[in-house]
């Protein structure tokens, strides 16, 4: 069993106390890795060392800091294959979806590398004559990059990439769930001639390790993915040096299927929303509204869909569509969910049990009909391989249910009529809202939830600007 260390100063560091966390592979439930369970010093000692390396970096023209992220991008595709087996194991996504995870995550350093030449500041109008105000965009510092493990391959990159673009420099903290793949990141990262101490990784419990790089002064920024619960926890702890936060929360995706729509299309569209990461991403369909005329139709196809899906151990086989939940809890959190759901008045359509081997914790592709907007299933992050449906008779009604809920991250429409579309876009309360496609974003675009999903947003142009802060000169001349 392979044993990994911190990565701190541009150094795998062994830790002194010998305490670790061990990894598990969730197809067999058998363990994989063991981890350091840092302690707060630890963490400090990576923040020193990101502090220390800050102001040489910073001072680089971007476009200096853009060629790094460059050759760091191909080197990740000379190695796509190991490291999605590497994700694969500890994370249960299929192969195929590692090996994209991979080359996104690559694409992505690319992409934000582009900013180099791109970051501008502004020359504002003076009320004085012979005055200039200058707006500068200038880094940060220290950018703490908290993970979650649905996608802790792509999440580095998208807290790294800015940050250090921006010219800051980055503490990385891995879900302890996922954190092999972060190392492997780190082994190929020392290849390159990115400064030592510029990125540092350290792994732990989110309430010792997570916990110490949200209390430092010396972070300035704490950018963080993963749970609300977690994130409401974060900004308690922020509060105490006032860190800036950018927080990428929870969802609970509604899904619109008017009676104008391609349901075909729709159908496949929620079903790939269901099945991809065995249903475990923030921004995928969770509940689906139907307006009446078209559920019959609808819900056969998509419960046809889902019954066509199939699970298994990804490293085994590479054809199935998706592997197991992430461990014991995520499982048993989908069971809880669909039997409160259940009791309540809705009907199992297919699937609703764990499945495959006792080791792995895999759940069959489920639909649920008769569902109503106060259950469990309908209000509650699922994140599984399971699709309530909620029918509708009137579109205020499907905006109304649509609306209630205290997440905000993303939504779709599917219909065939561009006025009905444009009009549901213009009354859902998102941060994002899909017409007629699957719910995925892109790279340039600004991923950004609204209430309990967030505070700020990630990618693209507005994502960038969120690692750096501004400073106002007023030049009077005589
Ligand atoms: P989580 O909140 O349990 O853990 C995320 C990270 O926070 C882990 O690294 C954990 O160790 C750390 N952590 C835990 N307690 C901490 C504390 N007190 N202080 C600092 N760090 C702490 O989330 P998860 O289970 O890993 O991820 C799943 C969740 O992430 C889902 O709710 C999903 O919707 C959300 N998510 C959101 C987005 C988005 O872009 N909005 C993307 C992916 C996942």
């Amino acid at each position: 069993m392979i044993h990994y260390s911190n990565y701190i100063n541009g150094q795998f560091v062994e830790s002194s106390h010998g305490d670790t966390i061990t990894v598990i592979n969730p197809s067999t439930g058998e363990a994989i890795s063991t981890i350091p369970n840092s302690t707060a010093a630890e963490v400090d000692a990576a923040i020193d060392a990101a502090e220390a390396a800050q102001p040489a970096w910073g001072a680089l023209p971007a476009i200096e800091r853009a060629k790094h992220l460059h050759v760091l991008a191909d080197k990740l595709r000379e190695k796509v294959e190991p490291l999605a087996r590497c994700i694969t194991e500890e994370q249960g996504k299929t192969l195929g979806l590692a090996r994209v995870e991979v080359n996104f995550t690559a694409d992505y350093l690319d992409y934000m590398a582009e900013w180099g030449r791109r970051i501008e500041g502004e020359i504002i109008e003076s009320d004085r004559p012979k005055e200039n105000i200058f707006l500068f965009h200038k880094p940060i510092g220290v950018v703490a990059g908290i993970l979650p493990w649905n996608f802790p391959f792509f999440l580095i990159a998208r807290k790294m990439a800015p940050a250090l673009i921006c010219g800051n420099s980055i503490v990385l903290k891995p879900s302890e769930e996922t954190p092999n793949n972060a190392f492997e990141f780190c082994k190929i990262l020392a290849e390159t001639d990115i400064p030592a101490g510029l990125v540092n990784l350290v792994s732990g419990l989110g309430a010792v390790s997570g916990r110490a790089l949200t209390e430092n002064p010396k972070v300035g920024l704490i950018s963080f993915t993963g749970s609300v619960e977690t994130g409401s926890r974060i900004m308690g702890a922020a509060a105490k040096h006032i860190t800036k936060v950018n927080l990428e929360l929870g969802g609970k995706a509604p899904a619109i299927v008017t009676a104008n729509a391609d349901l075909d299309m729709a159908a496949t569209a929620i079903q790939a929303s269901r099945v991809i990461n065995s249903g475990q991403v923030c921004n995928c369909a969770e509940r689906v509204y139907v307006q009446r005329s078209v559920a019959e139709a609808f819900t056969d196809k998509l419960v046809e869909k889902m019954k066509a899906a199939r699970f298994g151990n990804p490293l085994e086989d590479e054809t199935v569509d998706y592997g197991p939940m992430i461990n014991q809890a995520g499982y048993e959190k989908i069971v809880t969910l669909l039997e409160s759901s259940v009791a309540a008045g809705a009907k199992v359509l297919c699937g609703g049990k764990r499945g495959g081997d006792e080791g792995g914790f895999y759940f069959e592709p489920t639909v649920v009909g008769d569902c109503t907007q106060d259950m469990d299933l309908v209000q509650k992050e699922i994140f599984g391989p399971v699709v309530p449906i909620v029918i509708f008779d009137t579109l205020d009604e499907a905006v109304a249910m649509a609306n209630d809920t205290e997440y905000g991250l993303t939504s779709s429409v599917f219909s065939n009529d561009i006025n009905e579309a444009m009009n549901l876009v213009e009354e859902l309360n998102f941060g994002e809202t899909y017409i007629n496609r699957e719910h995925f974003e892109a790279m340039q675009g600004y991923h950004a939830g609204w209430r309990k999903s967030g505070i700020g947003g990630a990618d693209g142009k507005h994502g960038l600007y969120e690692f750096m802060q501004t400073q106002v000169v007023y030049m009077q001349r005589h």
